[in-house]
């Protein structure tokens, strides 16, 4: 793990990456005349870097920001024909299933995702083949493919309700080992509950060790811990024994630091969501061993230009997102399941 820490990112931290950028403003003006002329709207995540999290109407240019469930959603609102996913290859695809006669874009197309990558469609038929008649949950950081041989979707936002809502005393939750473990503790403990699990990791997240979260502990006696529900289970023993804090979704976490009194925080998820966090809470302070995740740092304002450019030429297949139709079919049933429980 880097031991590079982000100590108490000023208040202006988000302008001041942007005044760094030497050739932003520049990059600035011509997305957002672009945006205009492609008739595109840009969504991006929490995890992008700070430059895309400027929202459009104070200078920047993404005219929504949230996690993957939240910007999906907005995705199928947008009156805009053309999307521009500022986040990583499934989450767009999510946006392309649900909104399928938009064209949805990805500013490179091999942002990709340890989680996502680490199950095929083939692995969930030969998992139902091996537990007959058991549920399958697949997390929503899975591709196309594979959700579409799974019965429901879920988020970080509404793992717990979903696998709660299930009468069958066994479920298979894909494919994240520490969420699936995290998850478990809590459900077998208000249900009994078994959770059948795969062997998937989030490259962040599984980096933040029970070791590193003592260290932490030590230092900051005062802080409260900010965790996902990615983390492993051991690194959360160690933060939330006999101190406080959230483990939940990237959503829970925002929630709990406005509802917190404390004024000091660490953060255990990916770096750049204490740009999210400061900008919300400009006068606390997070703490956090900075570890970004290599894949969302893909995208940038470079390579957003140069998916606007394409819209309408035959460069445009190099940042647009295909999936066919009987996928888009398939896919959307467990993902439709899922948007109830939002
Ligand atoms: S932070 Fe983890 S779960 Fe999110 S895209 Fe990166 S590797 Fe996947």
């Amino acid at each position: 793990m880097s031991l590079t820490y982000l100590i108490s990112l000023p208040s202006y931290y988000l302008p001041l990456k942007m005044l760094e950028l030497k050739e932003a403003p520049t990059l600035y003006q011509e997305i957002q005349h672009l945006k205009k002329e492609k008739n595109a709207v840009i969504l991006a995540h929490y995890y992008m870097p700070p430059e895309l999290q400027l929202i459009a109407d104070k200078g920047g240019v993404a005219d929504f920001i949230g996690d993957s469930l939240g910007l999906s959603v907005e995705a199928t609102k947008v009156k805009e024909q053309n999307i521009i996913f500022c986040g990583v290859r499934f989450m767009a695809e999510t946006a392309k299933i649900l909104s399928p006669e938009k064209n949805v874009f990805i500013p490179d197309n091999d942002a990709g995702c340890s989680l996502a990558s680490s199950i095929t469609a083939q692995d969930v038929k030969n998992l139902k083949q091996k537990y007959p008649g058991v549920p399958v949950i697949a997390y929503v950081n899975t591709y196309a493919t594979t959700k579409a041989e799974c019965d429901i979707c879920c988020t970080s936002r509404n793992a717990l309700n979903i696998a709660r809502s299930f009468d069958s005393d066994t479920l298979i939750f894909i494919p994240d080992v520490h969420m699936g473990r995290n998850l478990q503790k809590k459900i077998t403990a208000e249900t009994g509950k078994k959770l059948i699990l795969w062997n998937g990791v989030c490259e962040v997240h599984e980096q933040f060790s029970e070791m590193s979260m003592k260290a932490f502990k030590e230092i900051y006696p005062n802080a409260e811990f900010l965790l996902h529900w990615e983390v492993p289970q051991e690194a959360v023993s160690a933060s939330l024994d006999e101190r406080k804090g959230v483990l939940g979704s990237t959503n829970d976490i925002l929630k709990y630091v406005g509802e917190s009194k404390s004024k000091q925080f660490i953060l255990a998820s990916e770096c750049d969501l204490g740009a999210t966090l400061k900008g919300m809470y400009p006068n606390k302070e997070f703490i956090t061993p900075c570890i970004k995740c290599p894949q969302m740092k893909k995208i940038n304002l470079e390579n957003l230009l140069q998916t606007l450019e394409s819209i309408g030429t035959e460069k445009a297949s190099k940042y647009e997102i295909c999936l066919d139709a009987d996928t888009i079919r398939r896919a959307s049933v467990p993902i439709k399941r899922m948007l109830k429980f939002v």
